[in-house]
């Protein structure tokens, strides 16, 4: 006799909750909607339909998996951000929701042409693009599998027609002026690395970390992006919430002005917001 699709479900959420995951019940029902191949909300009501054996199998690889703590990102490979979903893999960054504030401030001003530097998955230049149709932008990595990562997600978005995936080593191989630069560089600081969630240590580390002081990225930003920006050009910048006050005053030295920190949903500083004024 197989097991319901309800027993299983409440067994894997308490697999999951043991192995120290939070969302332990949301996640179970991804986990299982996934080895069902259905959509998270109908599972709850197939609670009583037999577990097929080829649902069970991938559920208990799935389950290990997660147990060991690997992202659910990298488990199902897809990640919702914004108001798409993209493809995710252990070659990219698993986009976080704290950097949605990047992408409405960047919707918030006004561009034509945007470059994002480091853009992983793609997740804020291909937003961007997405929500503002007329536009066009250029995407940078240092990686050839994560551009690899942005070009399926562009494809998937309909905008790769309007959008340069280019690898760069920050300003590199970057060309001509932007109305607006955006980036969520690696900004933990070496030492930190080993103080956080064990989920991270299966994403790439030189997206997380400038092995440094976590300033690294900003200094090489700051140097490169004047000559990128057009005048009245703006520079958006996620940052660590302690990162504030001295992102600010490393824009400040390299000649922007009109600094402004903005709050993630956590009332946390997130994004640094600067302009190149008229001049
Ligand atoms: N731009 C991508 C993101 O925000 C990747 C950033 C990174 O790898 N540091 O998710």
């Amino acid at each position: 006799m197989s097991r319901t699709v309800g027993d299983g479900l409440s067994e894997l959420r308490g697999k999951l909750a043991a192995a120290g995951i939070e969302s332990s019940a949301r996640e179970a029902r991804r986990i299982m909607a996934a080895a069902l191949g259905v959509a998270p909300d109908r599972v709850s009501l197939m609670q009583t339909d037999p577990l097929p054996h080829a649902a069970e199998d991938r559920l208990s690889g799935m389950a290990a998996r997660r147990c060991a703590r690997e992202p659910l990102a990298h488990i199902l490979g897809l990640r919702a951000f914004y108001r798409h979903e993209f493809r995710v893999t252990r070659h990219v960054l698993d986009p976080r929701p704290e950097t949605e504030v990047l992408v409405e401030a960047g919707l918030g001003a006004p561009f034509e042409r945007v470059l994002d530097l480091g853009t992983g998955t793609g997740c804020i230049l291909l937003s961007l693009l997405a929500a503002r149709p007329g536009a066009e932008g250029t995407g940078t990595d240092i990686s050839e599998e994560a551009l690899a990562v942005a070009r399926e997600n562009a494809q998937g978005l309909g905008v790769a027609d309007r959008c340069n995936l280019l690898k760069s080593d920050w300003f590199s191989a970057v060309e001509g002026q932007f109305d607006l630069i955006v980036s969520n560089p690696p900004y933990i600081a070496a030492w930190e690395m080993d103080t956080l969630e064990p989920e991270l240590r299966y994403e790439p580390r030189g997206a997380l970390t400038d092995e440094g002081d976590g300033l690294t990225a900003y200094r090489a930003i700051a140097a490169g992006a004047m000559a990128h920006l057009g005048p009245g050009g703006r520079l958006l910048l996620e940052i660590g919430w302690r990162q504030g006050p001295d992102v600010s005053e490393i824009l400040r030295a390299a000649g922007f002005d009109s600094l402004r920190i903005l709050s993630d949903l956590d009332g946390r500083d997130r994004v640094v917001s600067a302009a190149r004024t008229l001049s």
